[in-house]
C-alpha cells in the first residue's frame, strides 16, 4: 500500500472510552498510533514515520487536536505578541508549529479572529501555511499550524544579507501563488505580508502565514502600534486610512521583494546610519514621497520594471497578483532553487 493512504474499507469499531485498557493509549481525541498504525475514530491508517514526505496524518478540518496532545520540543521563534514554539503529536509524532499569543481580546476581535482561521482551515492553498486548529483560552489564543522546519525569509536574510534576483524570481512565484488564492479564492486580504510571515520549508517550499490575524490584533489590541516595523510594508492608502483591497498586499509584496534584493529596507531614514525617529516620519515618507525603486545599475530591467508594477502608490496603477503571475520575470523562473538554496543553509 502507498504510504500514507487510508485502509479503503477497514472500519473499527473502537470500544467504549470507559474501557481502561484502551483508554491510557488514546488521546481525548480518540487517535492511537502503534508503529506504523493509527487508529482513530475513521478507522485505520498505514503510515511511516520514517518518510519525512509522509503526507500529514491530521486534516485541518479534522476538529480533533487539543492542546494537551503536544509536547513542546523547543522555542523557534517569537514575534511581537506571541511565541511560536516547535511541538510534536504525542500519537502520531508528527511536528507543528504552536504559535501562543498571550493577549486580551475583545469579543468583535475574538470573533473576526476565529473567523480568519475558520477561512484557512476550511480549504488549502497550495503556498499559505496550513494553519489545523486555534484555540482560546484564559486570554491567550494558541494556534496550531503547519511547521515550516526552514525559518522566515527575514531568518534567511540575516544570514544572507541579500538574494540574488533569479532566486527572488522563483521565491516571488510562489508567494504570489499564495497571494492569488488568498484574494481570489478565499477573498481576504494579508494585511501584514513581511519577511517574517514568508516561511520556507526544506523541500523549498514558500508559504505566507499570520494573514489577517496579526493585523486584527495590533488595530483592536493597540498592541505595538505606535512601534516601528508595524507600518513599514503598510501601502500607502492604508497609512492615509482610506479604503483599500487586495492590491495593498502588493505594495508590501514590492517592499518585501526590493528589501531581499538589496538587502536594505526601501526607505532609508532622513539621517542616514541614524533609524526612523518615528513612526510618523516613515508614514509621511511612504505618502508623500515618490515610491522606491530597484537600482538599473544593479538590476534587470523585468526586475525593475516588476518592483515598480508593485509600488505604484494609486492602487489602480498598480499591478494585482493574477497579472504579475504573468509577468515575463516569472516566466523562465526555476522554482527548484530554493530547495537547492534550502539544503545549503538550512541543517
Ligand atoms: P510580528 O509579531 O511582528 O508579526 P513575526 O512575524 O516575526 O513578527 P511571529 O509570527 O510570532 O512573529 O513569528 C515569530 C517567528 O517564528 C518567525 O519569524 C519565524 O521564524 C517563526 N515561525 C512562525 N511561524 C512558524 C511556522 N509555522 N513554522 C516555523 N517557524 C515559524
Ligand atoms: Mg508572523
Amino acid at each position: 500500500m502507498k504510504k500514507g493512504n487510508l485502509a479503503p474499507n477497514l472500519k473499527l469499531s473502537l470500544p467504549s472510552p470507559d474501557e481502561t485498557s484502551l483508554a491510557k493509549f488514546l488521546t481525548e481525541s480518540g487517535t492511537f498510533m502503534d508503529g506504523d498504525l493509527l487508529v482513530n475514530r475513521d478507522g485505520v491508517r498505514i503510515v511511516s514515520q520514517s518518510q519525512s514526505d509522509t503526507p500529514p496524518l491530521i486534516h485541518p478540518s479534522d476538529n480533533q487536536l487539543m492542546l494537551a496532545d503536544f509536547d513542546a520540543i523547543k522555542v523557534v521563534g517569537k514575534g511581537n505578541g506571541g511565541i511560536v514554539r516547535l511541538v510534536q503529536h504525542k500519537w502520531t509524532g508528527q511536528f507543528f508549529a504552536l504559535k501562543m499569543i498571550q493577549m486580551n481580546v475583545d469579543e468583535p476581535a475574538r470573533r473576526q479572529i476565529t473567523k480568519e482561521l475558520k477561512i484557512n482551515q476550511s480549504s488549502q492553498c497550495s503556498n499559505v501555511v496550513v494553519c489545523y486548529q486555534s484555540f482560546y483560552d484564559n486570554g491567550a489564543i494558541s494556534i496550531i499550524l503547519e511547521y515550516m522546519d526552514g525559518g522566515s525569509l527575514a531568518d534567511f536574510l540575516k544570514t544572507v544579507r541579500s538574494v540574488p534576483e533569479h532566486y527572488l524570481a522563483a521565491i516571488c512565484k510562489q508567494v504570489l501563488k499564495g497571494l492569488w488564492c488568498l484574494h481570489h479564492e478565499k477573498h481576504i486580504i494579508h494585511r501584514d505580508l513581511k519577511p517574517s510571515n514568508l516561511l520556507i520549508n526544506h523541500r523549498g517550499e514558500v508559504k505566507i502565514t499570520d494573514f489577517g490575524v496579526s493585523a486584527i490584533l495590533a488595530s483592536t489590541s493597540g498592541l505595538a502600534n505606535t512601534q516601528i516595523g508595524t507600518y513599514n510594508y503598510m501601502s500607502p492608502e492604508r497609512i492615509i486610512g482610506g479604503s483599500y483591497g487586495y492590491k495593498s498586499d502588493i505594495w508590501s509584496l514590492g517592499l518585501v521583494l526590493l528589501e531581499c534584493a538589496t538587502g536594505q529596507f526601501p526607505y532609508s531614514p532622513p539621517q542616514p546610519g541614524e533609524g526612523w525617529v518615528s513612526v510618523y516620519e516613515l508614514m509621511e515618507t511612504v505618502v508623500d514621497q515618490p515610491p522606491p525603486q530597484a537600482p538599473s545599475d544593479k538590476f534587470s530591467p523585468q526586475f525593475c520594471s516588476f518592483i515598480e508594477a508593485c509600488v505604484q502608490k494609486d492602487p489602480k496603477d498598480r499591478a494585482s497578483a493574477n497579472e504579475l503571475m504573468r509577468d515575463p520575470l516569472l516566466q523562465h523562473c526555476i522554482e527548484s532553487l530554493i530547495a537547492r538554496v534550502v539544503s545549503v543553509y538550512f541543517k
